[in-house]
């Protein structure tokens, strides 16, 4: 089930491939026993990560959640990534339908297809968007102490948008359009943002990188190494996933495996994920 209807709002979702990382690199902290109970979330001892992105089609507009990591690397033929514009086609979305890309954050996974490279300038690519980002990841993504290691590809993917005046900045709780609404969910990163979408009567929330993973639904202090400010990580994760539970939202989940829509759902008093 590739869409998702919320209301009179159609979420579809797109990915951009998938990354793999062993256990150690990902989650350092967490010793790699502790996941035996989760075996069957790994793959051959890695954790594996789709790219998701979402298209949301609300209130008359095209909106474009999170752009994955981009193009393949030339040197990296086989990079198992670099699949979004493919997969806008088979899913028969145009580039220059999308209205409104909206990025829960600035990590790299998530802004790799917001620019083409046209000889030596940088065009959107998508033509007939305009780009909403943060305050705090755009802030962020300019330190010199937390550029290089945590938004490496800003300045090819994020800071030419400004240049190109197609910024628009969001902060705190901020009306997208009629049914679409930022939820400000800081820990990952500074200014992270998930994506509340409320029509006729239902809800559901684009998550972003609130949590990585589905077992992060039994285990909400588990953080990775992606995850910049580990307290308020697990703060923000505790009181969302406790939100998700109590109002009965669907969750559209990037990185959970494809397409990423499930819910929370209480057994013996311990919370699971249930894919859609
Ligand atoms: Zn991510």
């Amino acid at each position: 089930m590739n869409t998702l209807r919320v209301g009179h709002v159609e979420i579809l979702a797109l990915s951009d491939g998938m990354l793999e990382f062993d256990l150690c690199n990902f989650f350092p902290t967490i010793p790699e026993g502790e996941w035996e109970p989760y075996e069957a979330h790994l793959h051959a001892h890695k954790v594996r990560f789709n790219l998701g992105s979402y298209v949301i089609r609300a209130d008359g507009r095209t909106i474009l959640v999170d752009t994955g990591l981009g193009p393949r690397p030339a040197d990296t033929p086989d990079a198992p990534w670099g699949e979004l514009l493919r997969d806008f086609t088979a899913r028969g979305v145009r580039p220059e339908d999308v209205d409104m890309v909206v990025m829960t954050h600035l990590h790299r996974d998530h802004v790799g297809w917001n620019l083409t490279a046209d000889g030596p300038r940088w065009v959107p690519t998508f033509p007939n968007a305009r780009y909403w980002v943060s305050r705090g990841d755009w802030e962020a993504c300019h330190r010199p102490d937390l550029q290089p290691q945590r938004y490496p590809n800003a300045p090819t993917c994020v800071w030419p948008l400004a240049d190109l005046g197609l910024v628009e900045f969001m902060d705190g709780e901020h009306s997208l359009t009629r049914g679409l609404t930022t939820v400000p969910t800081p820990g990952h990163t500074p200014g992270h943002m998930s994506i509340l979408v409320t029509s006729g009567g239902e809800q559901a929330l684009v998550l972003g990188d609130a949590a990585h993973s589905p077992v992060q639904l039994e285990q909400p202090d588990w953080v990775s190494r992606a995850d910049m400010d580990p307290d308020l990580t697990r703060r923000t994760r505790r009181a969302l996933l406790d939100r998700l539970e109590r109002e009965k939202i669907t969750v559209a989940a990037g990185h959970f495996p494809a397409p990423g829509f499930g819910r929370i759902v209480r057994l013996q008093g311990r919370r699971y994920w249930q894919g859609l």
